[in-house]
C-alpha cells in the first residue's frame, strides 16, 4: 500500500543532493590530525575519571579484578550472560594449562519483549528458571554428577558499581532495557534470590561486564592482552591499569598490584568528535536527550548507527524521489526504518557491502524492510554512500578510543605525560607487544567496519609502532571469559 513516484526530478535537484551529500562527508571526516586530538582527549578523560570520583564523563568504574585468569584454571564453571537483545548460558571444561576450551555448551534465548521494560522480579525469576532448566538437562552425565558446587560467572553488560569481584549495583540501563526498580539494587542480590526461590544451587563468583569477560578469555590465550572493546548494539572498554593509578580509591587497594577498570567509553564526550546535524537530531528524539549523554556510543554503536544513516539518507532521498504510504508517511523518516539494534545493524552492512554492479541487494533490502520497489540505481549508490560515511567515521572513532587507552597506559609508543608507565625516553614499554580483543557484532560482522577501524589504528600509530598493536578478533569471550573468572574467583 505504498505510492512511489519514483523519477528523480531534475538535474538542480540532483544536484543540490550531490552538495548535501558532499556536506555530510565534509562533517563526518575524521583526518589523522582530528583522531589524534580525540585519542589526546580520550586519555585526559580516563586521567581524570581515575583522579576522583565523578572527575569525568568516563566513571571509569572499579571490577575488583586484580589478577587475570592465567591459564591454570580447572574444573567445570558456568556462565550467564545478559546483554540487550538476549541472554546466553554456558558451561565451560577447563584443563589447565592454558587448555583449549573445547566446544563450550552454549544455549541462547532472546529476552521477551515485555521481560525488559518489567520488574527485576520477572526479569531473574526468568533468568533463574532457564539456568535450572540447563543444569537439569545434564541429567546423569557422571562427570557432571561430581562437580561438587556449581560456581557461575554473570556477565552482565550494563554500567554497574562493584561493592566486590562477585556483587554490584545496577548504575543504569542502556540499550533499551527499562526496569525502574533494578536501578541501585545489587545486581547478584537479584539473581542469588531467584534462584534460591527456584531451588537452584549455584553461587555467583564472579560479576562481570561483558568487556571484562573478553579480557578475561583473551588474557587466558594471550598474556600480552590489556584491553578488550565491545562494538555492539553499545560500545565499551575495559583495560588494565596500575593500582596506584587509581588515585580515588587509594587505600582501598594493594599499591603493588593492577586492576581491570571498566572505563564506561560510551559516555566519552569530546569537543573533538565531529557531530552533523542529523546526529543532534538523533540525540533530541533519543530517551536520553542532552548534548553529550552517551555521545561516542551514539556515534559508534549499532544501537543507532542504522538512524544516523535513515536521517542522512532521507534527507537526501526524499529530496528526490518522493515516497509516501497511504497513510501519508513519508517512509524514511519513520524512526529506525533502517534497522537499528545488535543485528539489524547487519541491514546496513549488507546494503553497504553490495558489490552488485546494479546494486541489486541494496534494492531487495529496501523493498522488504521498507516496502519501497524500483528505487533508481542513482538513488541506491547514495544510499550506499552515507552507509559508508557513517560507517567510515563510526570505525575512526573507536580506533581512536583503542588508541586513547594505549596512550594512558604508555603503549602507544609516544611518552607523552599522560602515560605514567614509561618514563620520558623510555621505549622498552611502548615497544612491548601488547594486544587488544575486540568482540561485538559491528566489529566481526561488518567487515568494511572492522577495515576501517584496523586501518586507522595503524595510521594513527604510524608505521613504526603499529606492528607492536595486536587486534584480535574475539568471539563469545563475554560468556566463556566469564566462566573462566568464575574459577579464578571460586
Ligand atoms: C554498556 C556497557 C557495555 C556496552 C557493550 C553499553 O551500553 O553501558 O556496560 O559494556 O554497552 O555491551
Ligand atoms: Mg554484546
Amino acid at each position: 500500500a505504498i505510492l512511489v513516484s519514483r523519477r528523480v526530478k531534475s538535474r538542480r535537484k540532483w544536484n543540490r543532493v550531490v552538495g548535501v551529500l558532499r556536506e555530510l562527508e565534509e562533517e563526518c571526516s575524521t583526518p589523522v590530525g582530528r583522531l589524534r586530538q580525540v585519542v589526546d582527549a580520550m586519555a585526559v578523560e580516563m586521567h581524570a575519571g581515575l583522579a576522583s570520583e565523578g572527575g569525568s564523563k568516563l566513571k571509569m568504574l572499579l571490577t575488583f579484578i586484580d589478577n587475570l585468569p592465567s591459564g591454570s584454571e580447572k574444573g567445570t564453571y558456568y556462565a550467564l550472560h545478559l546483554d540487550s537483545t538476549d541472554f546466553k548460558v554456558l558451561r565451560v571444561q577447563l584443563g589447565g594449562k592454558r587448555s583449549t576450551i573445547s566446544e563450550p555448551n552454549v544455549e541462547q534465548q532472546p529476552i521477551p519483549q515485555h521481560l525488559m521494560t518489567s520488574t527485576s522480579e520477572d526479569l531473574f525469576d526468568f533468568v533463574a528458571s532457564s539456568l535450572k532448566q540447563f543444569v537439569e538437562r545434564e541429567g546423569n552425565d557422571s562427570e557432571l554428577q561430581l562437580v561438587k558446587r556449581r560456581d557461575l560467572g554473570f556477565t552482565f553488560s550494563f554500567p554497574v558499581k562493584q561493592m566486590s569481584a562477585s556483587s554490584g549495583i545496577l548504575i543504569k540501563w542502556t540499550k533499551g532495557f527499562a526496569i525502574k526498580d533494578m536501578v541501585g539494587k545489587d545486581v547478584v542480590g537479584c539473581l542469588q534470590q531467584a534462584m534460591t526461590k527456584r531451588g537452584l544451587d549455584m553461587r555467583v563468583a564472579a560479576l562481570v561486564n561483558d568487556t571484562v569477560g573478553t579480557l578475561a578469555l583473551e588474557h587466558y590465550h594471550d598474556e600480552d592482552t590489556v584491553a578488550a572493546v565491545i562494538i555492539g548494539t553499545g560500545t565499551n572498554a575495559c583495560y588494565v591499569e596500575r593500582a596506584d593509578a587509581i588515585i580515588k580509591s587509594q587505600g582501598l587497594l594493594k599499591s603493588s598490584g593492577a586492576m581491570v577498570v571498566n572505563i564506561e567509553w560510551g559516555n566519552f564526550w569530546s569537543s573533538h568528535l565531529p557531530r552533523t546535524s542529523y546526529d543532534i537530531d538523533l540525540d533530541a528524539d533519543s530517551p536520553n536527550p542532552n548534548d553529550q549523554a552517551r555521545g561516542f556510543e551514539k556515534m559508534i554503536s549499532g544501537m543507532y548507527l542504522g538512524d544516523i544513516v535513515r536521517r542522512g539518507a532521507a534527507y537526501c532521498a526524499l529530496m528526490l524521489i518522493s515516497v509516501v504510504t497511504t497513510s501519508g508517511k513519508q517512509i524514511l523518516f519513520i524512526r529506525y526504518a533502517i534497522g537499528s539494534g545488535m543485528d539489524e545493524t547487519s541491514v546496513m552492512a549488507d546494503m553497504h557491502e553490495d558489490d552488485s554492479p546494479d546494486l541489486r541487494e541494496v534494492a531487495k533490502i529496501l523493498e522488504d524492510t521498507l516496502e519501497i520497489s524500483d528505487i533508481p540505481l542513482k538513488v541506491r549508490k547514495l544510499i550506499v554512500k552515507v552507509c559508508d560515511v557513517v560507517t567510515r567515521r563510526a570505525a575512526r572513532l573507536a580506533a581512536a578510543g583503542i588508541v586513547g587507552i594505549l596512550k594512558k597506559i604508555g603503549r602507544d609508543g609516544s611518552s607523552g605525560i599522560t602515560s605514567g608507565r614509561a618514563k620520558t625516553g623510555d621505549e622498552s614499554s611502548s615497544k612491548m607487544r601488547t594486544v587488544v580483543a575486540i568482540e561485538g557484532g559491528l566489529y566481526i560482522r561488518y567487515s568494511n567496519f572492522r577495515e576501517y577501524l584496523n586501518e586507522a589504528v595503524a595510521e594513527i600509530l604510524g608505521a613504526e609502532m603499529a606492528p607492536h598493536v595486536i587486534l584480535r578478533v574475539s568471539e563469545d569471550g563475554s560468556g566463556i571469559g566469564a566462566a573462566i573468572l568464575a574459577a579464578s574467583h571460586s
